[in-house]
């Protein structure tokens, strides 16, 4: 069904108003957004338009006046199997593959992406980098594959702002001014929330050194940093530690031997200072690893050898 100029033109300034409105709240919360910040939607007209819905990828608002697909989305489970693939981000063209609802291509769902290609109607999607995190992306559809089941998006850049009025009246100016650029940028995010996620859980949300099990004050470090060979995201090449033994670690102020035991420095033993410096790292001394219970999640003790020897105070 071909909608009325005016279904369209009214579908096109409240979508105006939802891409400013996630635009904002992106660029003042450093690009990822909760599910509760996503599912709070907003006001256009007096009332409240959401903005995806939990169970669905494809989505558009009940009888809010849209005629195409509003987002689009992609999840990280918190457990078992993944709902995204590394081959969806085609970061070579700068494109992301979005699958089709299903197998059919008449598919209701897909049919309102596929109206968002027809009618060039920019669209949200809201890639999954953590269980209920999400990266939104100001997308127009640029291509529909119906023999691949899949819908190619590209995020928008500062170039696509004068050929789309809904843009336009978003006042919306892309962050990104090269497409490849941003996918690749949503790649590494990508890999780096995962890393983070599966290290975090591997060691149940402690750190493996003082069992402060505070997520906000845990970070997943790297064994081997992730620039050098071996220094994959892979949960072995990983530790989960807090703020305090993640700096000192990377400092070599604590060393991790390949028994999975802490040393601290020779120079930090012999200091003086306050209860931080006592308790949180003096202490840790010939302290043993919390590890993570699943064998396959262990540190590699090739890798923490690796470091360890790089260690300068080590024969100390
Ligand atoms: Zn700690």
């Amino acid at each position: 069904m071909v909608p009325s100029p005016a279904q369209l033109e009214l579908d096109r300034r409240r979508r105006a108003r939802v891409l400013s409105h996630v635009e904002a709240l992106s660029a003042a919360r450093g690009r990822v957004l909760s599910w509760a910040e996503i599912d709070a939607g907003l006001e256009i007209d007096g009332r409240r338009v959401r903005i995806a819905n939990r169970p669905r990828g494809i989505f558009r608002p009940q009888g809010a006046g849209f005629v195409g697909a509003l987002s689009v989305k992609t999840s990280v489970p918190r457990r078992g199997r993944r709902a995204w693939y590394d081959d969806e981000i085609k970061s070579a063209d700068g494109l992301f593959a979005y699958r089709y609802r299903g197998t059919n291509p008449q598919d209701s769902d897909n049919i309102l992406v596929r109206t968002c290609f027809t009618l060039r109607l920019p669209l949200l999607y809201l890639l999954g980098v953590a269980p209920a995190q999400y990266m939104p992306f100001i997308c127009k559809v640029v291509d529909d594959f119906p023999a691949q089941l899949t819908f190619m998006l590209a995020p928008v850049v500062a170039a696509d702002v004068a050929d789309s009025s809904v843009l336009k009246s978003a006042a919306i100016r892309p962050p990104m001014l090269d497409r490849r650029y941003a996918v690749r940028w949503a790649t590494q995010r990508l890999h780096q929330s995962r890393f983070r996620e599966r290290v975090l859980t591997a060691y149940g949300g402690g750190c493996t050194v003082c069992h402060l099990r505070h997520r906000g004050l845990l970070d997943a470090a790297h064994i081997i940093p992730d620039r050098e060979e071996g220094g994959d995201p892979v949960v072995p090449n990983g530790l989960s530690l807090c703020k305090l033994h993640h700096a000192a670690y990377d400092q070599q102020m604590i060393g991790i031997t390949p028994d999975y035991e802490v040393r601290v420095s020779p120079a930090l033993l012999l200091e003086r200072d306050g209860p931080v410096l006592e308790h949180g790292l003096k202490n840790m001394h010939r302290a043993r690893l919390r590890l993570p219970k699943d064998p396959g999640d262990l540190p590699d003790r090739n890798r923490l050898d690796r470091r360890w020897q790089a260690v300068a105070w080590r024969s100390a």
